[in-house]
């Protein structure tokens, strides 16, 4: 990095929380995608000033930026650009407002999910999302990628519960989205915008959410399944029973043998597993909905239907499903974990081309997924190693988008579109939608500083 440059990094942030030494600039050059790109250097930031001094810097020398939280991107969004500063958010980690009576918080980008809802816990409120990284990403990172998680099925996206930004745009000016009331429709949603922008537009720099009152009572089932789209059939009669369960999720035959290598859980290796959950403010009310579902179960061939009202059991199968990903891992080389949504009713025939692709390739592939809202996870496990192994895995998952596409569905629910699915992103959308994104980004940031090469646009 240029030395001039360097100095006037150090002066913005002090000469603690810059760095351009190897150790951290390796740490910096990954995210969960497994690709990588080592940046020139980086900076740890406290407050928002420090983001508008280092974006007026950045579009003087024309250096690319990108903002991190805590790096568990599954697509390469966090993955600076070769040579570029990387914005580390996760000092910023202040809960600042606490309203219940607002039923809102304002907080800092760099809180972790998990430790939102913990403090939020005692005043018996929460913010739903919770994304299976939710130990350790960052608030900011669950806006720009519209983080999603269990709760999807009934309680929606991050998307569904922020209410304002503050944002730092490219040439250093403040941005406050939106309002800190339940309704607001004076001008634009820019929030909207932003949420899920992958750090393209601005730099996240404070966030308020809605929350919801946690519901005091809770039904769990687990339904196994001899025939993998067969459970998909099941999740779509669920979906239109008239009735919205709290999780639907389903783990196939290889993630259930995985789970079982890893736990002591000894759960049945069958073809699928649903878990679902119903919640309401009484018992009555989770037990009325629980009873559609198992119906819904029974009418689709589930060989074996558990139902348990007990908190410890449930948190047992909570903690396998989101422990899915990183047991997958184990099983090869490489993992390649896709993010693709179809309409619910569309699920099952999903379910049975992802069996297809895997068997015409040879290539494992174990799938998890929200199934309540149609986001399928097929997790390709393969030896990247093997030349000819990782060039099917380019035609897996290129058939994976072309079936989830022909099925109406899209490229990703969640995980964003980051570097790995650039390349895809016409395959889903027409020219007319990428001129007006490429449009936008050229307004927000004219100079291409801000986390470039993401998201198919065209810098
Ligand atoms: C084991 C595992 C399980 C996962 N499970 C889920 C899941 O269930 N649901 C789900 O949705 N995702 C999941 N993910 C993906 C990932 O955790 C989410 O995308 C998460 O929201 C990223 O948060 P982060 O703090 O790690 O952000 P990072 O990975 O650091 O960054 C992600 C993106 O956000 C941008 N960004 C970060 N902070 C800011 C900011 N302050 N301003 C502007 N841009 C910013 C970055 O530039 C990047 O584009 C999982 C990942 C792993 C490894």
């Amino acid at each position: 990095m240029d030395s001039k440059i360097k100095e006037s990094l150090i002066n913005i942030v002090g000469p603690d929380n810059f760095t351009d030494a190897l150790i951290d600039l390796v740490s910096f050059s990954y995210d969960s995608s497994g690709l990588n790109r080592r940046p020139a250097a980086a900076v740890w930031i406290h407050n928002t000033n420090q983001v508008a001094e280092v974006l007026k810097l950045a579009n003087i020398h024309k250096f690319p930026v990108t903002p991190r939280g805590a790096g568990t991107s599954l697509s390469g969004s966090a993955v600076p650009q070769e040579g570029g500063l990387v914005l580390d958010m996760c000092p910023m980690n202040e809960i600042l407002q606490i309203s219940i009576e607002d039923r809102l918080v304002v907080v800092q980008p760099g809180v972790v999910f998990d430790h939102l809802n913990q403090v939020l816990a005692p005043y018996g409120f929460f913010f739903p999302p919770n994304p299976a990284s939710g130990k350790v990403s960052t608030i900011g990172g669950n806006v720009a990628t519209n983080a999603g998680g269990v709760k999807g099925a009934k309680y929606g996206t991050t998307r569904d519960y922020v209410l304002d930004l503050e944002v730092v745009l490219p040439n250093g000016s403040v941005l406050h989205t939106g309002s800190h009331t339940m309704k607001c429709v004076s001008g634009y949603d820019l929030t909207r915008l932003f949420v899920g922008s992958e750090g393209t537009l601005g730099v996240v720099t404070e966030v308020t959410l809605k929350i919801n009152p946690i519901p005091r009572a809770t039904t769990t089932c687990t339904a196994t399944f001899y025939d993998l789209p067969q459970a998909g059939k099941a999740v779509s009669e669920i979906m239109h029973s008239g009735i919205i369960p709290s999780v639907l999720e389903l783990m196939d035959s290889p993630t259930l043998q995985a789970v079982n290598q890893a736990t002591d859980l000894d759960l049945p290796e069958v073809a699928a597993m649903l878990l679902v959950e119903t919640d309401g403010y009484t018992q009555q009310e989770a037990d009325y909905q629980m009873d559609k579902v198992v119906e819904a179960l029974k009418n689709n061939d589930a060989a074996e239907i558990v139902q348990t009202s007990r908190v410890d059991e449930a948190e047992n199968l909570w903690a396998a499903r989101k422990a899915a990903y990183g047991v997958l891992t184990r099983l090869n080389y490489n993992v390649l974990a896709e993010d693709i949504v179809v309409p619910i009713s569309k699920v099952a025939e999903m379910l049975a081309g992802i069996l297809d692709i895997s068997k015409r390739y040879s290539i494992l592939i174990a799938t998890v997924a929200h199934a309540g809202d149609g986001n399928i996870h097929p997790v390709i496990v393969y030896d990247g190693t093997d030349s000819g192994e990782a060039d099917r895995v380019k035609q897996v998952e290129a058939d994976l988008f072309k079936l989830a596409i022909e099925l109406g569905g899209t490229l990703t629910g969640e995980h964003g579109v980051g570097i790995h699915k650039s390349r895809y992103m016409n395959m889903e959308h027409d020219s007319v939608f990428l001129e007006v994104m490429n449009g936008l980004k050229n307004l927000f940031d004219p100079n291409a500083i801000l986390n470039p090469g993401k998201l198919g646009l065209k810098v």
